[in-house]
């Protein structure tokens, strides 16, 4: 019988997550369908029993839900607890396990995708929201020589470095920004609302890559990037790479990501943008 899996979020039809797991599927040979499923912002839990009842053998978890997830799930895994938040969750006969690939994802695209070695890299991480927390995790692994967290409200960055317990991670607001780096990852919603937060040009080394989590067309924060002559990236692969760890948790099968980016990415960049990704 062929497997079910779906993705939970309100709203949900722009996710391309059962594109995604349609081409990985199609790739590795796996007898399974993904769909995406519409939850109601007060019947989350509900609607996830119900595709379990319905055969359901994991589910993805997107915004708004991704708390609730956590506090759903029956067992968490390290990486989870970790960002206090699920992306993945697996159901079996003895519970409901929950995971978060979304650090995994980020890191996967930045080394293997921008070949970045982050190790002794200066860091800067722009805002303290939801996926800024799953990804301090994974970057901090990575023994960068310097995480420094910037935030609008800096009080949530100060508490997000401490729920960390690392008293070597930087916070500060965007105004008070020091110093250059070689990584600087935009997790700020600002792009969505198509805004720049205040950042000094300084921030970029020569070589710098700047990486924003948005994806889907140039974002002011690319364009900031790109007239300081830095290279730039979207979060396009790392929403593949966080679907591709999923997948691996669900099937024990790692697809090729690379053709799924690119198949994804319409239109291609415009003419003249230096894009790192190749
Ligand atoms: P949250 O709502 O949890 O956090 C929002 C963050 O953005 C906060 O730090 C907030 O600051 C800051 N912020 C919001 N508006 C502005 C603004 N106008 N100027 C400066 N800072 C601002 O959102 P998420 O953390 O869940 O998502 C952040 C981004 O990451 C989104 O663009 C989302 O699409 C993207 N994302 C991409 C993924 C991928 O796979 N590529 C995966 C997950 C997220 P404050 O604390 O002061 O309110």
């Amino acid at each position: 019988m062929t497997d079910r899996y779906a993705v939970f979020g309100h709203p949900i039809a722009h996710s391309k997550s059962p594109l995604i797991h349609a081409a990985f599927a199609r790739q590795t040979g796996q007898d399974m369908r993904y769909e995406a499923i519409l939850a109601p912002l007060d019947g989350f839990a509900g609607s996830v029993r119900a595709f379990i009842d319905a055969g359901g053998r994991g589910a993805n978890v997107t915004v708004p839900f991704k708390e609730e997830a956590y506090a759903l799930a029956t067992t968490l895994t390290a990486r989870a607890r970790r960002a206090g938040a699920v992306n993945t969750l697996s159901f079996a006969a003895d519970g409901i396990t929950g995971d978060n690939t979304d650090g995994a994802g980020l890191l996967a695209d930045l080394t293997r995708n921008l070949h970045r070695s982050l190790a002794g890299e200066r860091i800067l991480l722009l805002g303290a929201g939801g996926a800024a927390r799953g990804v301090i995790g994974p970057l901090l692994d990575a023994q960068p020589a310097t995480l420094v967290i910037a935030n609008r409200t800096v009080a949530r960055a100060r508490a997000l470095a401490d729920s960390f317990g690392r008293d070597d991670v930087g916070v500060c607001g965007f105004d008070a920004i020091e110093g250059e780096f070689d990584l600087v990852v935009n997790a700020t919603a600002a792009s969505l609302a198509g805004e720049l937060p205040p950042l000094p040009p300084s921030i970029f080394a020569p070589g710098a890559l700047a990486y924003d989590m948005m994806y889907g067309h140039t974002t002011p924060f690319l364009e900031f990037a790109r007239a300081q002559g830095c290279a730039g990236a979207d979060g396009l692969g790392m929403l593949v790479e966080q679907a591709a760890e999923a997948f691996f948790v669900w099937r024990g099968v790692r697809p090729d990501t690379r053709p799924v980016i690119a198949s994804l990415r319409e239109p291609p960049p415009a003419a003249g943008w230096q894009e790192a990704r190749t």
